[in-house]
């Protein structure tokens, strides 16, 4: 497998930092205390990236939003999570059974060759739209699989699951594919693709 380190990911041609990509909000959760472990997991790198094809897909996305949705903007929560943190976060779950909502170590996360996201959209106030969980919620109501019965049962509202269907559609139309157990996780392209193909940043 080819990998590339996150200190020298500038000097590859293949990457693009999210500072390139127009009329994005950058809110790289992981790069702060706002998330799951309650830590900073990226300081001191910078992982404000992704691959040139997630990149164009991205931009993609905000295209799609500007023509259908104008009232709303795409915000980048993750991007590249270099595989070194990737291990690090999955020793930090070692003692749960939230395990399950992290790729396992000798297969690795799509996150880690910048071919993946976590994204969400906020209103014309910056706010965010209601999902009916917040990012990295790791519950069952934060599986699209399910959403049709929590719609059901009244854990999800018909607004917050139009809400989870225009993210997935600005991001289907623009070559991602979302995931069973994750609203605000999508892979560009073909993950098998990417596997064997990409260089992996470590
Ligand atoms: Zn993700």
């Amino acid at each position: 497998m080819r990998t590339l380190l996150c200190e020298n990911i500038a000097t590859s041609p293949d990457f693009r930092h999210l500072s390139t990509i127009a009329n994005v909000r950058v809110d790289l959760r992981y790069a702060s205390a706002n998330n799951f472990m309650g830590r900073d997991m990226y300081s001191p790198l910078d992982c404000a990236w992704l691959h040139a094809e997630a990149a164009h897909g991205i931009a993609l996305a905000v295209a799609w939003l500007a023509k259908q949705r104008s009232d709303v903007t795409l915000c980048i929560l993750d991007a590249l999570r270099p595989h070194r943190v990737q291990l690090a976060m999955w020793d930090a779950l070692k003692y749960g059974d939230l395990q399950k909502y992290l790729a396992p170590p000798e297969r690795g996360s799509i996150h880690s060759y910048g071919m993946a996201v976590d994204v969400t959209l906020l209103n014309a106030n910056g706010e965010e739209l209601d999902m009916g969980t917040g990012f990295d919620e790791m519950s069952e109501t934060s599986h699209p699989e399910h959403e049709s019965q929590f719609l059901q049962t009244g854990d999800l509202i018909a607004e917050q699951v139009a809400n989870r269907h225009l993210l997935r559609d600005a991001m289907k139309a623009s070559g991602f594919h979302g995931i069973a157990t994750e609203w605000w996780h999508f892979d560009c392209g073909d993950r098998v693709r990417v596997r064997s193909e990409f260089a992996r940043i470590v």
